[in-house]
Parts: C-alpha cells; structure tokens; sequence
C-alpha cells in the first residue's frame, strides 16, 4: 500500500471524502489521490519524495514555479511583522494600484480571500447596482460555488456529475439564466426578451472549467455590445485567466473591456487571495461609500499581499508571457505528434500559459457538447499512465492545463516523450 493511499485512508475518517475541495479526490479519474510533501520550481514531489513535472500548478496560481525564492522571502519577511491586524496596511494599496495598472479597466479593487468570494461579491454588486435580480450565465462555466452561480457548473461540479447542488433554494436558481458558451445567437435572444431583467453576464473570457474553450471570434464582443444595449454589467470572470494568459488578462488579449472584472489564482501567488474590480461608478456602490455590502475579516491579509505583489511583479518583467506562450505551444505541438505517430484522435487548445487536451477526431473543440462527447476512459487511461511516468496532470478531463516559468526545455521534452509511450498503451 502507497503512503498516498495510507494517508487517504486516514483523511476519511475525518474530512468528508477525505478532502477539503472535491476534485482533489480523484473522483474525476479513479484511484487514490496522490499526497504531495514539497514543491520546487516545475515539480512536486509526493510523500514517498517521488518526483512529479507539475502541470496543475495548484489549480493555476504558480505560474512562476512553485516556491520561488523571491516570493518566499516576501511571505517571510510579512510574516515575521505579524499575520493579520483587521486594520487597513500600506501594501493593500500597492496591489490595489499594481492590478489597477494592469488591468485598466479596473479603476477600483477589493480584495477578498477566494474566487469564490470575489464573483459572489461582483453578482451582488451588479444586482445591487442595476436593481435587477437575473443573470447570465454559460453552460460549463465554473464560477465557484455560491447558490446562484452553482448552476450548470463546470469544475468539480461536472466531474461529479452533480452540475447544480441540492442545497441552492430553486427560487434563487431560476435567476439563472445558462446559455451555451460561444453562442452568441442565443444570448441575443434571451435578451431580446428579458434583457430588462437581466442585472448582469458573467462569463470566463476563456473557459478554463469544461477543459479549454477559447472564445470564437466576436464572442465577448457581442456579449459587450449587448450589456451596452440593455443597461446590464458585463463580468469578466478572470479568477483563471487573469495574469495567466496575458499580463494584462484574457480583457487585454481580446481588447475587450468588462465593466467588472474578477481575480483568484495567480494575484495570491499560491495564498487565499481574490478580487473584484472595475469601474469606479458600479465599485462605488460598495460599502462603505454605498449600500452594497460587502466584508472579511481577513482580506486584505498583508502576507497574502505580500507572496501576490511579488509574484505580479515577477509576471510583469518584459517577454515573460512570450516565452510561456511559446514553451506551451511546443508541449502542445510535442504532444501531437506523439498521439499521431500512435494514432490516437487527440487535439488541444491552447491560450498562453493554459491548454487542454482532448481525446477526440473533432477539431477544432470549440463547444462544451463537443468536450463532453470526447473519450472520457481514454483520457483515464492517458492521466493514469502519465502519473505512473512522472507527469502530474488535472485529474479530470473537465479542467485546464498550466504551464510555468519553472518549466525547462528538458521538463517539457520528458513529457512529450513520456506521452509518446503512454499513447502506445492506451
Ligand atoms: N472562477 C473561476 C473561473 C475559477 O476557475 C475558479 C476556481 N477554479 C473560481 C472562480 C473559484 O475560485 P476559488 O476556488 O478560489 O473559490
């Protein structure tokens, strides 16, 4: 019996399922989850100190590697100061005014501890603003587990095939509206007959939680043009994408400008961190210059400040984001031709730092039907086998990849070649 599973075993006799977020259980794949012990840079090393090329990266925060040592000594260097006062800290304003330089579009930011908070806060914001209680959203789109935005979700929520929870009061679900992701007929539609009623659309500017789906051409525009129309709050949940597929957000990539925009992920640099933020006329509507409320005892935690500052500043220095686009794209093309040679039906998607593979003939994967009608066993088969060869991916088909910094030309090369014999086996 592995360490893991010893440890597994353990776990369940406390925490439901053994596990304190769903997907870490393995449920999407089977098996037992492996337990790590430490990380550096491009790897994690499990209990047994076995070695792993990480392409989960906690879920997207360390894009720069795990423990960096800048980012580390900054964590250390806050720590030593004290770990939270519940009072107002000079370094909250310098990542207020970092992300407010790096995302325009944002003139106003508060943080909070999860993404989860961060879209929670910005539906009520947006309801709270427009006096509206519907809202838009998309098929597979995973905005974390707040009651409204539980509701055809992707993420954990589709893994276990429970796409809304018993526990959301159906009066608050049927505010919901879920639309399919790059329709933008069906968008136009809905609003053509309740547009009056519909506070606000939320939506990944590329959707990271049914696998990978870029945005088709016009998408996000249309979605701006029509928010435009009817007076409703375009979101742009970028708690994935933000800081990960562009140092100016997935909102800089398309030349799009939300209206609120929401963080997670890479602006904590591995620490519960979140954010919302946009214009200045809707965040003004916050507690307390306005009747939104809005709260947390610990946001704003100046250690979390701390590791998120110094790995936006890291993130900001020129070519970073050319180099990771481009050392993704060769671990995809790499890929490829592997699954080629062996003759397996495979294909990607790919947008900076993130990617998503798929066991399919159909390309492009442009559709959540599409991801769902790809080989769910094989990819199984393919998670397994790479696991066994040293290779940690997302153990589901339903999430994103991500790529670092941290990784080498040799990680990358051990994966392509890794992968060449596994799609031999499966
Ligand atoms: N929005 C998106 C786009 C996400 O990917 C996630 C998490 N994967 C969330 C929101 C929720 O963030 P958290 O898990 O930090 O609550």
């Amino acid at each position: 019996m592995s360490l893991s599973s010893v440890l597994f075993s353990e776990a369940k006799k406390f925490i439901p399922g053994g596990v304190n977020s769903p997907v870490r259980s393995f449920s999407g794949v089977g098996g037992t989850p492996v337990y790590f012990d430490h990380a550096q840079g491009a790897y994690v090393f499990d209990s047994e100190n076995k070695r792993y090329i990480d392409y989960v990266g906690s879920w997207g925060p360390m894009i720069l590697g795990h423990a960096h040592p800048e980012v580390i000594a900054a964590v250390i260097q806050s720590a030593e100061k004290g770990l939270s006062f519940g009072a107002p800290t000079a370094i909250e304003t310098q990542m207020a005014a970092k992300i407010c330089a790096l995302l325009p579009s944002i003139e106003l930011v508060r943080m909070v501890n999860s993404g989860t908070e961060a879209t929670m806060s910005a539906l009520r914001l947006a309801r709270g603003y427009t006096g509206r209680d519907k809202i838009v959203k998309f098929e597979g789109c995973y905005h974390g587990h707040s009651d409204s935005l539980l509701v055809k979700a992707g993420s954990g929520a589709l893994t276990l095939g429970v796409p809304s929870s018993p526990g959301v009061p159906a009066a608050l679900a049927a505010e919901t509206i879920t639309l399919s992701y790059n329709d933008i007929d069906a968008v136009r539609q809905t609003f053509a007959e309740l547009g009056e009623q519909i506070a606000c659309i939320i939506v990944e500017p590329v959707a990271g939680n049914m696998n990978c789906i870029p945005p088709e051409p016009g998408f996000l525009v249309s979605l701006r043009e029509v928010c435009d129309q009817y007076g409703s709050v375009l979101i742009f949940d970028e708690v994935m994408t933000g800081f990960r597929v562009d140092l100016h957000g997935a909102q800089g990539l398309y030349g799009i400008t939300p209206d609120l925009t929401t963080l997670g992920k890479v602006i904590g640099g591995g620490m519960p961190v979140g954010a919302f933020g946009g214009k200045r006329a809707i965040m003004e509507y916050l507690a307390p210059l306005g009747p939104v409320y809005q709260a947390g005892t610990l946001s704003g935690n100046p250690v979390a400040m701390a590791a998120g500052l110094a790995t936006l500043e890291l993130i900001s220095v020129p070519g970073f984001y050319v180099e990771l686009t481009a050392k993704t794209s060769r671990l995809l093309h790499g890929l490829q031709l592997a699954a080629d040679a062996a003759g397996i039906g495979f294909t990607s998607n790919q947008v900076g730092g993130m990617f998503g593979l798929f066991f399919t003939d159909q390309t492009p994967v442009s559709r959540f039907s599409q991801v769902l009608a790809c080989d769910q066993e094989r990819f199984k088969r393919f998670f397994h086998a790479m696991l066994g060869q040293g290779i940690y991916l997302a153990p589901s088909a339903f999430e994103a990849g991500f790529v670092s910094q941290a990784h080498s030309d040799a990680d990358i090369a051990a994966t392509i070649s890794a992968a060449a014999t596994v799609f031999q086996q499966i």
